[in-house]
């Protein structure tokens, strides 16, 4: 039995004073939802935010049950690469998980699915977690290449990573979904959840058990519980619905 996995991704949203807000009123309000943000929870819980909060935000959630993450990263170790920044220097940070290969990363950065598994790569060689996406966009879905769009994605990551997928999570975020208020019913992110398990049972049974497939794509408190009750449906990776606490936290309720 895989645990629930909540991720939130603030994406390019934040200011000192409101990350200080929404995190400090996370943690105090937290138990309500799981006791307390302190001792074990029954899902593991997960916070993506920029770059120049991370050491902020690891001042207040260190000694917490709410994981640091990143939502990038360069596939460089390190050198002549202005304005990136190396899995390295998040682990420093304090970074359990890392973002990688987000719609919004392959679409305005061009992002190919080898620079993907490469990320993915140097996010595990420094002792993190790749949370690795997959999706197909409105285009792809309404021609009914889903399923060819997202096991061409997950197996440049297989490919590259070999055994290390089972230390990865995988989210699958049909591009249609996010932020846009639609989401696939129940049954058909199911179906995608699935494929991506079998792809990855063909290549190692073992891993295709342990490895979280997290849906992302406007998941919200009032569709989380049907969605997240799905068998291959692992927990969630949430943009929208991680920026405003009261909402976030309503729908960890509602998934355990
Ligand atoms: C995301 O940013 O990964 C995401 C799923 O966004 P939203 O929840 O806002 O659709």
């Amino acid at each position: 039995m895989r645990p629930l996995t909540i991720i939130g991704n603030w994406k390019m949203n934040g200011s000192l004073a409101n990350n200080q807000l929404m995190l400090e009123t996370l943690l105090a309000e937290g138990h309500e939802t799981f006791k307390s943000l302190y001792c074990d929870l029954p899902i593991s819980l997960g916070m993506c935010v920029p770059y120049p909060y991370l050491s902020q935000a690891h001042g207040l959630l260190k000694n917490t049950k709410v994981a640091l993450g990143a939502q990038d990263v360069s596939d460089h170790p390190n050198g002549a690469y202005t304005g990136d920044v190396s899995a390295a220097m998040l682990q420093e940070m304090g970074c359990t998980y890392v973002i990688v290969g987000h719609s919004e990363r392959r679409q305005h950065h061009q992002e190919s699915d080898d620079l993907v598994a490469r990320k993915a790569k140097a996010t595990l060689q420094a002792k993190m977690i790749p949370i690795i996406c997959v999706g197909e966009t409105e285009k792809e879905y309404e021609n009914g290449s889903t399923l060819v769009v997202v096991r061409k994605q997950l197996q440049a990551v297989i490919d590259l990573l070999q055994g290390q997928i089972a230390s990865c999570v995988i989210a699958y975020e049909p591009v249609w979904a996010i932020g846009t208020g639609k989401v696939p019913s129940p049954a058909q992110a199911q179906e995608v959840h699935h494929q991506l398990r079998l792809q990855l049972a063909t290549f190692n049974a073992e891993a295709a058990e342990k490895v979280a497939i997290l849906y992302g794509g406007s998941l919200k408190a009032d569709n989380a519980k049907e969605l997240l009750a799905m068998p291959d449906i692992d927990g969630g990776l949430v943009g929208g619905a991680s920026l405003n606490t009261e909402e976030f936290l309503a729908l960890c309720q509602a998934c355990i």
